[in-house]
């Protein structure tokens, strides 16, 4: 599989390249040049997980790894459960909250690193990961990364803006992982980086790549969710509405390449919260960038969605076709705790904030539908946002064991001005 930059002035690459440059020289995130169709769909029903993965996901990879290597990669992405738990007879929540940073970006985060320390067995040169975070990526890079070899990862995330269960899971590793500590918004932190990946000097004496969902190596996993969540559907006969709690949208923009590759879905949601420069853009205003404005769902708090163009992309550029299968949603922080309050009240089932804008959305999205396979992604654990849960619902949530380990290890953070130059004086300090 070949992949061109979206801004179409940089040389076609391979797999392995766009992973390990993230970003195509010209700026421009990397896009597959085919879509390719899958055949095995209809015997989905059969077919193992890690089966369904491989064959969602080889077409993407071509002959940049062997299929051996491959499928062992995809076996260990997926080494824990993503249940599509009912939570009453209409919604569904595909719970991608089960691997080990309790949020779903470990699967990306996973399959990447992998990927990535496979094409680096031979080289040289140590690859460094530079990351922005708005809350979970940070978390879940860490932990996909942590002491893979050859590898350093960079992760700048805005000071006081992640929780405290997020901060820790970024600050408390070591080895690899670096934690800087931002005096700025998320905005200002993936600017910084993307001033990294275009500065000549750095490139000079890097190896630099990224690891945010802009990244292939990334974003194109992702598509597992929704085969595998299609696999558990009892009855196929109607294809799924998916809601996706989106930010970056990355996530919800893998959905869309899966139902490209020929996965049966009706309609997809892109549930954001306050931050709606995609929900004012379909309205038919021009495309906004904003400041981010912070919000309880603070893994959304984006202001430019990266994917949004690549979700053109799928369609060709074409708002008419996209509007055939995607709307977006505004959710408010009010909506939130009402919704999180409302549905533990009736159902016993307790959203985190995040999950919360997707459940909110997908309700209202169905009070005129009677469509049966509507699907809520799950994105992260309750647990990890225990503020939001005690407003909502009154209680505390008991927080499990390794969590409280965790809480209880050291931070290490370096605090950092929101200005590039500090951010390229202090790697450039680095050996
Ligand atoms: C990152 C994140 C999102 C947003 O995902 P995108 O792919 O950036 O749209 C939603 N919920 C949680 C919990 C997240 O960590």
């Amino acid at each position: 599989m070949q992949y061109y930059s979206l801004h179409k002035t940089a040389p076609v690459v391979d797999f392995k390249t766009a992973t390990i440059q993230g970003q195509a020289p010209d700026k421009g995130l990397y896009f597959p040049a085919q879509i390719p169709q899958h055949s095995f769909i209809d015997t989905i029903n059969k077919m193992n997980d890690a089966d369904i993965c491989f064959r969602a996901i080889a077409p993407f990879v071509g002959d940049c790894i062997t299929e051996e290597q491959l499928y062992k990669i995809v076996t260990e992405t997926i080494s824990f459960p993503i249940p599509l738990q009912p939570i009453h007879e209409k919604i569904s929540s595909l719970e991608l909250f089960h691997g080990p940073t309790l949020a779903f970006k470990d699967i990306g985060a996973r399959f990447m690193s992998r990927c990535l320390a496979e094409f680096c067995k031979n080289e040289k040169k140590k690859i460094t990961v530079l990351v922005a975070t708005s809350g979970d990526t940070g978390g879940a890079v860490a932990s996909g990364f942590y002491k893979v070899p050859n590898v350093e990862v960079i992760i700048l995330y805005p000071s006081g803006k992640v929780s405290p269960v997020q901060e820790k899971q970024l600050t408390t590793l070591g080895y690899n992982i670096h934690a800087l500590e931002v005096l700025g918004s998320f905005d200002d932190c993936q600017q910084m980086v993307k001033l990294a990946f275009a500065d000549k000097d750095l490139q000079e004496n890097y190896f630099l790549t990224s690891a945010n969902s802009i990244n292939i190596a990334r974003w194109l996993p992702q598509q597992f969710y929704y085969f595998l969540s299609y696999k558990q559907l009892q009855d196929k006969s109607e294809a799924p509405i998916f809601s996706v709690p989106s930010g970056n949208f990355g996530n919800i923009c893998a959905g869309i390449m899966a139902y490209a590759t020929g996965l049966p879905v009706q309609h997809f949601i892109a549930a954001c919260n306050i931050n709606d420069v995609v929900s004012n853009y379909l309205a038919g205003n021009p495309y906004q960038i904003k400041q981010a404005t912070p919000t309880l769902s603070n893994a959304m708090d984006v202001g430019n969605p990266s994917n949004f163009n690549r979700i053109l992309e799928i369609f060709k550029q074409e708002m008419s076709s996209l509007k055939r299968i995607f709307s977006s949603a505004t959710v408010t922080d009010n909506e939130i705790i009402a919704t999180i309050k409302g549905v533990y009240q009736k159902h016993g089932y307790l959203l985190d904030p995040h999950t919360a804008v997707g459940y909110h959305a997908l309700e209202k999205f169905i009070t005129n539908h009677t469509s049966k396979n509507n699907i809520v992604l799950a994105t992260a654990h309750p647990v990890k946002f225990p503020e939001a849960i005690q407003i909502a619902t009154g209680e505390k949530t008991p927080i499990p064991n390794h969590l409280s380990l965790l809480m209880e290890a050291e931070k290490k953070s370096i605090l950092l001005e929101a200005n590039y130059a500090k951010f390229k004086e202090w790697l450039s300090n680095r050996n």
